[in-house]
């Protein structure tokens, strides 16, 4: 043998990594009391257990306690009575938990990592320097939070007692990214884990007993879905903050429909990583590496699309497959391990089911020819060539080693592809142009976008989805708005309205009404699809006139309009603004006949009617002003890299207009939403929607462009149901009564649309003003943007 064929022939020896300590730890501690609940370590209460075991070997670990609903009801009663005190500490008390946490877990990282590995199944260098690092990062950044939450989050206050439920893939982390923003806000908490990995939450309730967490504000629940149901139907629970997949995302939205419940939902994805043929191919391969094959393509954002330039397919799939083929299968211990198992027997069936249907389905499914462990849950690295967008392997999240490839030929191409799923989690870009990767970035529907990079994460930048990869952030700024609430009381409950009956017709009285008027469509007066009118009445129940009555039709066109629309969210800000205040600037001209209308149908004093118009004037001044000022922010996490927080409208927004004063309402509503550059489609108030329909000369005027605005009057209760099922609305606002509220909610799951309604409850109106509106406006991308050699 030269010394070329030794080179080549040379491998790696094993460097396993010493499990005694976890093993000590595992053998010392009593699995039948796993609940910590109030301070307490407790059983069950119906003295059920589960198994979790070793996904390398299918070895039992452990047999933990199973919390049953009574134990969930004596969880929440624990972290009700911590609430108080808790959220009276001050920053400095709950920052130095927070932190005393943090060093805590530093001291035990190994352990925690290995217990990790031992349990999920992920390659020990995963568990040592990402997962474990990263958790201990979230908590001491948040001790900072907690201390400057008063000077940051001005008149806002904890959501309360929280319920959180993680998934399997990354158990120490999903915690840290739950249990850290929580505190910090001063909410308390009960936390569920995965059924598979329950380990380190439980030495991670250790720590907080050592680190001086009070009793009963974190309070950790073991189980599977039965015990994840109780939390989530608890109505002791202010707050839910969820982790897994979309289809459980959607029960839990339906379920804490009209519950007032907050709700946060980090959910799946089908993340493109597109790689332009200017991208360094080499690096590209190790970014894909990374993106697909971390902890065995477990992760909500791997890169599962590959999608490469044409003129470079064929170079880089070949790149991919030497790299693939180099790729080290092995036990999780073993320092040298790329992949280890997959969590479970029943994750690595439906794997192996996905991929016999790409299969089936046209996809050619390679695999290097590597042997696997002849015992543990091994999926060997595959890659699936010829997918065609409609393959299972492009549409489903598998969750698994496996990456699908498709090929695009330009840069309008590449966005469609990446585009073409109904997940929105995160993207990565690679091309040596910043400038084409900086103008790709925008325009992909996704949560976070990673530039020449991937898996990048950090406890000072958002994390979170577009579209059903779910709503909410985790992290930074905006992760801790998911745990605060505005201080400020509710406003009176909303009655259901009178419809007006069509036999208040009276002519008599009403010889000048000659006409009905319209509805607002793509810029035109246009009549309702069913040709058929309502009638509006004066406060006195005389007939002030009529409207159409829009119907589902009428609804479908005005979304239509509202997605066509590209000139609002394409224009720039200072453009906006511009024509909201011009918008502002003709309302200021028809002041009189405002009120004088508002006078007419609502019954107020002329001095509260003239009152309304002028604030609704200096409203739209308000948003006119923020349109160009309310922007992201740019993160420097500690890495080599930029992290660009944007702020990009959420798309197309239904609004639900009160009845409560009709123009300031809908313009307190709509105002921030075309401030931040989206489309919308308004119900306005059902009793006075001739505030609105007065407003098209106004909108026609103002160099609104056709879309922008779509107005479509009618029942409240029948065309808010018709925005929820819409699944190409994007976003939804309701200030109605609470039932038609709840239903909004409840009927959303279909798109997973970001739902934000009053509960039934009015608003304040003159002071219903603020960052609160533009927040629910936009979505926050984080793009990374990596710097240096
Ligand atoms: P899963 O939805 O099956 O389970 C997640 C958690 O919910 C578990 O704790 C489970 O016990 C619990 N649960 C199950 N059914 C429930 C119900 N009806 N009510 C309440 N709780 C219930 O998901 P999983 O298989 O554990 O995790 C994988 C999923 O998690 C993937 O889809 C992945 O993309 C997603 N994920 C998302 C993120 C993110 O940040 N977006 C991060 C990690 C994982």
């Amino acid at each position: 043998m030269n010394i070329l064929e030794r080179y080549h022939a040379m491998d790696y020896a094993p460097a396993p990594e010493a499990r005694s300590e976890a093993d000590a730890w595992l053998g010392a501690r009593d699995f039948s009391k796993a609940l910590f609940i109030a301070g307490d370590w407790r059983a069950g209460i119906d003295g059920k257990s589960f198994d979790t075991s070793d996904p390398s070997t299918g070895k039992l670990l452990a047999k933990v306690s199973d919390a049953s609903a009574a134990d969930i009801e004596t969880a929440v009663a624990a972290a009700r009575k911590a609430l108080p005190k808790w959220s009276a500490a001050s920053g400095y008390e709950r920052a130095k938990v927070l932190y005393a946490i943090g060093r805590a877990m530093q001291r035990h990282q190994r352990l925690f990592a290995v217990l990790e590995s031992l349990d999920n199944g992920k390659p020990i260098r995963e568990s040592r320097d990402i997962d474990v690092p990263l958790a201990i990062r979230h908590f001491i950044h948040h001790a900072g939070w907690a201390q400057s939450l008063a000077s940051e989050f001005p008149g806002r206050k904890p959501a309360g007692v929280v319920g959180q439920i993680i998934p399997w893939n990354f158990p120490l982390l999903m915690l840290a990214w739950k249990i850290a923003p929580a505190l910090a806000t001063g909410c308390t908490v009960v936390l569920k884990p995965a059924e598979f990995t329950p380990l380190t939450a439980i030495l991670f309730a250790e720590i907080c007993e050592r680190a001086g967490v009070p009793k009963g504000v974190v309070n950790i629940v073991q189980g599977g879905p039965e015990a994840g149901v109780a939390i989530v139907n608890h109505p002791g629970i202010d707050k839910i903050a969820f982790t897994g997949s979309s289809e459980v995302g959607k029960i839990i939205r339906k379920a804490t429909a009209g519950s007032g419940k907050k709700l946060s939902l980090e959910l799946g994805g089908k993340s493109a990583f597109i790689v332009f043929e200017d991208a360094d191919l080499d690096s590209a391969v190790e970014g894909l590496v990374d993106g697909i094959w971390f902890n065995q393509g477990q992760v909500c954002c791997a890169g599962s699309r590959l999608l490469v330039q044409e003129s470079v397919a064929e170079a880089f799939i070949a790149k991919v497959k030497t790299r693939m083929s180099r790729l080290r299968v092995g036990s999780p211990l073993d320092k040298n391990t790329d992949i280890g198992p997959l969590v479970d027997k029943t994750q690595l069936n439906r794997v192996r089911r996905l991929v016999e249907e790409g299969a089936r389905q046209g996809a050619v499914c390679w695999q290097p020819d590597q042997d696997v462990p002849s015992s543990g849950y091994y999926h060997l690295p595959t890659l699936a060539t010829g997918v065609a967008p409609a393959n299972i392997l492009a549409q489903e999240e598998v969750f698994g080693p496996v990456l699908a490839t498709m090929s695009f030929r330009n840069t309008e191409e590449a966005v469609e592809l990446a585009n073409n799923t109904r997940y929105g989690l995160a993207a990565s870009v690679w091309s040596e142009n910043v400038n084409l990767a900086l103008h790709v970035a925008p325009q992909l529907k996704a949560g976070v976008v990673w530039i020449n990079g991937t898996n990048m994460f950090d406890a000072a930048c958002g994390f979170g989805g577009y579209r059903e990869s779910g709503f909410g952030r985790e992290g930074g700024r905006e992760g801790l708005e998911e745990y605060l609430a505005p201080s400020e009381p509710h406003g009176p409950v909303i009655k259901p309205s009178v419809a007006p009956k069509q036999a208040a017709r009276d002519t008599s009285e009403n010889q000048a009404i000659d006409r009905t008027a319209k509805l607002f469509i793509a810029g035109k007066q246009v009549r309702p699809d069913g040709n058929y009118s309502l009638p509006v009445l004066t406060s006195k129940g005389k007939l002030a006139g009529e409207v159409g009555l829009g119907s589902r039709k009428d609804i479908r066109d005005a979304v239509s309009a509202a997605r066509a629309c590209k000139a609002w969210p394409e224009a720039t800000a200072y453009n906006r603004a511009q024509v909201l205040y011009y918008l502002a600037e003709n309302l200021s001209g028809r002041t009189e006949e405002f009120a004088t209308r508002i006078v007419e149908l609502t019954g107020a004093s002329h001095k509260a009617a003239k009152a309304e118009v002028e604030a609704s004037i200096e409203r739209l001044f308000y948003y006119a002003g923020m349109a160009d000022k309310f922007e992201g922010r740019v993160h420097q996490p500690p890495a080599r890299t930029v992290t660009l927080a944007l702020h990009e409208p959420v798309g197309v927004i239904g609004i639900v207009a009160p009845d409560e004063a009709p123009l300031l309402g809908l313009i307190s509503l709509l105002a921030p939403a075309l401030a931040m550059g989206n489309t919308t489609v308004v119900v306005p108030s059902a009793a006075a929607p001739l505030v609105a329909t007065d407003l098209y000369q106004v909108l026609e005027y103002s160099d609104v462009p056709a879309g922008a605005i779509n107005i479509v009057t009618g029942h409240t209760a029948e065309l808010a149901a018709v925005l929820a099922k819409h699944d190409d609305v994007d976003g939804l606002w309701v200030v109605a009564e609470a039932e038609i509220c709840a239903k909004a909610e409840a009927e959303s799951v279909g798109n997973l649309k970001r739902v934000w309604t009053s509960h039934g409850r009015s608003l304040d109106w003159p002071t219903a003003q603020g960052e609160a509106f533009l927040r629910r406006a936009v979505e926050v991308k984080n793009v990374w943007v990596p710097y240096g050699d």
